[in-house]
């Protein structure tokens, strides 16, 4: 009897280690693993939008003839791009670095920002500014280092706001926007996500100028701060120049700010789009048999208009002689200084589908579909309810 107890204390005693062991693994699992956690949901559920300037910090003045300076129209702009998220996507998380013009944010707290809330996007917002009044037109950047002094020199303007900090010697480690040699440390995070950026950043560019009717100056590369320390894809757009009288009519205007707030808008949809289609994993067979009659029917009558490929790449530089593409024969397009790349053509979503699984497997992670309709460019929704 007395063994008994003992016994059954003992393997009591034992259970209840091995929960502890068990519960204490499980943690160490979820903490030293979250990222991979993450990523199992897919999509984009949280974003940040980090209006330039604020504060202390009114950007830059303009021609002088207005009141309001960059800090204002980045502000509006910004607020009308996260409204309009908000709208279409509730679910979606929007978040500011600043909601006011009074609220100043150093440029590593609004990246801290971005990082600890583990969002799926950072965008920038910002007006540009030149000693010529002529120049004018709007660019997208994503970070990256820079030849061209152009791009080096409005990097380093946006990264002076460090100077306004009293600490900023200690709270930036030594960076000194205005040495070119501190630039050598920064960060190359950003690398990972380039990929992604870039798509983004030639969405925005490219509504910019269909949509809003801006010219466009293209995607660019330059080390900005606040984007180069952003643990996810990152953007930074400068709408239009202040300096420029026309485009800072423009700016000023309620027309104006919801012109480019609309575009970074549509961009950022399209955008959601092709991440949502390019992490979609299609695991339930009946739901596969149920699509595959649907493409059955639907290869019947549809019309040979439509057209599907997949966008396998954007980037900064040909890549036609990278060893990635080796054996690819895919399609390039230049566009806004970034190249394109796709392969496929085929009228049928079954086999383009297939074809994108088969390009990611390649290790274009990124790669989505995407459809033409007598050989313009057309979401893939339409082009599937135009081939029914
Ligand atoms: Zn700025």
């Amino acid at each position: 009897m007395f063994i008994v107890t003992n016994l059954n204390k003992f393997y009591q005693f034992s259970l209840l280690n091995l929960q502890r062991i068990i519960g204490a693994f499980l943690l160490i699992m979820i903490v030293v693993f979250p990222s991979q956690a993450q990523n199992a949901n897919n999509g984009i559920k949280k974003i940040v939008i980090d209006p330039g300037h604020g504060g202390k910090d009114p950007g830059n003045l303009g021609t002088g003839r207005y009141k309001e300076t960059e800090k204002h129209i980045a502000l509006d702009i910004s607020l009308l791009f996260g409204k309009y998220v908000k709208e279409s996507f509730p679910e979606i998380e929007v978040i500011y670095t600043r909601k006011t013009n009074e609220e100043y944010p150093t440029l590593i707290q609004r990246t801290e920002l971005a990082n600890r809330e583990k969002a799926d996007l950072f965008i920038s917002i910002h007006c540009d500014a030149f000693s010529n009044p002529n120049a004018y037109g709007t660019g997208v950047y994503v970070m990256g280092m820079s030849k061209l002094k152009a791009n080096m020199d409005i990097a380093m303007k946006e990264n002076s706001v460090i100077y306004l900090e009293d600490d900023y010697k200690q709270n930036y480690e030594g960076f000194d926007p205005n040495s070119p040699e501190s630039y050598i440390v920064f960060s190359l995070t950003q690398n990972t996500y380039l990929g992604q950026s870039l798509q983004i950043a030639e969405e925005v560019e490219q509504q910019f100028a269909t949509r809003a009717n801006r010219k466009s100056r293209g995607v660019k590369q330059a080390p900005f701060y606040v984007i180069s320390r952003a643990n996810m894809p990152s953007i930074l757009i400068e709408t239009g120049f202040l300096t420029n009288p026309n485009e800072e009519d423009f700016l000023h205007s309620e027309k104006g700010k919801d012109y480019l707030a609309s575009a970074i808008f549509r961009a950022f949809r399209s955008y959601k789009q092709s991440i949502n289609q390019a992490t979609l994993q299609v695991d339930n067979k009946e739901f596969k048999k149920e699509e595959k009659k649907k493409v059955a029917i639907k290869k019947i009558v549809s019309k040979p208009s439509i057209i599907f490929k997949v966008q396998i790449g954007t980037y900064l530089k040909d890549m036609k002689n990278s060893t990635k593409f080796f054996g690819l024969s895919a399609e390039e397009k230049v566009v806004n200084g970034t190249f394109k790349y796709f392969v496929g053509n085929t009228s049928s979503k079954e086999e383009v589908d297939k074809l994108r699984i088969k390009m990611v497997k390649k290790g274009f992670n990124g790669a989505f579909v995407i459809a033409f309709k007598d050989g313009i460019r057309i979401n893939v929704k339409e082009a599937l309810s135009l081939q029914k």
